[in-house]
């Protein structure tokens, strides 16, 4: 698809800012579109989009880090103690200090040892305008020293019959920009971590479902590793791939401007 129609995305802005129906949502109501968005960095400026189309906002400007598992969840573990939970939130905080430096803004779904829900999560990024989502998280499989990225497996974007997507389909709209995503950011880990995949896979990734966002899953192996030192010293090449995929495929992701996307 490219890019996204500006009435799409309209719409599912307008849809992402109402409470979805109990029908479609029977898990608690998370928290939707907060009111307080964060304020666009100085020095954005417009750009064209590869369709030549008028100059429109740079699209990405937050990069929505998701360090996965947390609080009672502690994730996959390890036979030497080491959980999946706290890794991931040291990769965060390495990944984050890469983007910063390229000049990205960083919002994490969680500071410390808390779990929000999934819908909590999504919820993070989808109050954002112009982001992109990474989940992280340490596998308990694949060969130690590589490194996977997925996006999610094809949803049928079903639309009601207002044309609005509903919550639990968010990210259809987004799948063709998560790919070009992932993939950049799979071929940059590929370069680093010999053994890990050249390109995106696909799976049925929950966290992805609900994020209306370019979203990726990146998982790391694994916690299998007898000594964590391994999984540590993986983390500034991980940050690195994360910020370069991220600046590189900040040109290619434009959102409209309208002011009518904002809920
Ligand atoms: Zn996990």
């Amino acid at each position: 698809m490219g890019l996204l129609s500006v009435a799409l995305f309209s719409a599912l802005m307008v849809f992402l800012s109402q409470a979805p129906s109990p029908a479609q949502q029977p898990a608690p109501t998370p928290p939707l579109a907060s009111p307080s968005l964060p304020s666009r960095p100085e020095g954005v400026s417009g750009s064209a989009s590869p369709f030549g189309a008028p100059t429109q906002q740079a699209g990405l400007n937050v990069v929505v880090l998701d360090p996965a598992h947390g609080g009672t969840d502690p994730g996959a573990r390890g036979t030497g103690g080491i959980r999946e939970s706290e890794i991931v939130l040291d990769f965060v905080i390495q990944v984050r200090r890469a983007l910063e430096l390229q000049g990205f803004q960083v919002v994490q779904t969680r500071q410390g040892n808390e779990n929000p829900s999934f819908d909590d999560r999504s919820a993070t990024a989808n109050a954002q305008r112009g982001a992109v989502f990474v989940t992280l998280h340490i596998s308990s499989t694949g060969l130690p020293g590589t490194v996977r990225v997925y996006v999610n497996s094809d949803l049928p974007p079903v639309a009601d019959s207002n044309g609005l997507i509903p919550w639990d389909r968010a990210q259809a709209p987004f799948l063709g920009l998560s790919r070009t995503f992932g993939d950049l950011v799979q071929g940059l880990l590929a370069q680093r971590f010999k053994g890990s995949p050249e390109t995106v896979e696909t799976a049925s990734v929950r966290q992805l479902r609900t994020t209306a966002a370019p979203a990726i899953a990146v998982e790391i192996s694994s916690v299998t590793v007898e000594d964590r030192a391994d999984l540590d010293r993986m983390a500034p090449g991980v940050a690195d791939a994360i910020a370069r995929g991220a600046a590189t495929f900040k040109p290619s992701y434009v959102i409209p401007s309208s002011p009518k996307a904002l809920p």
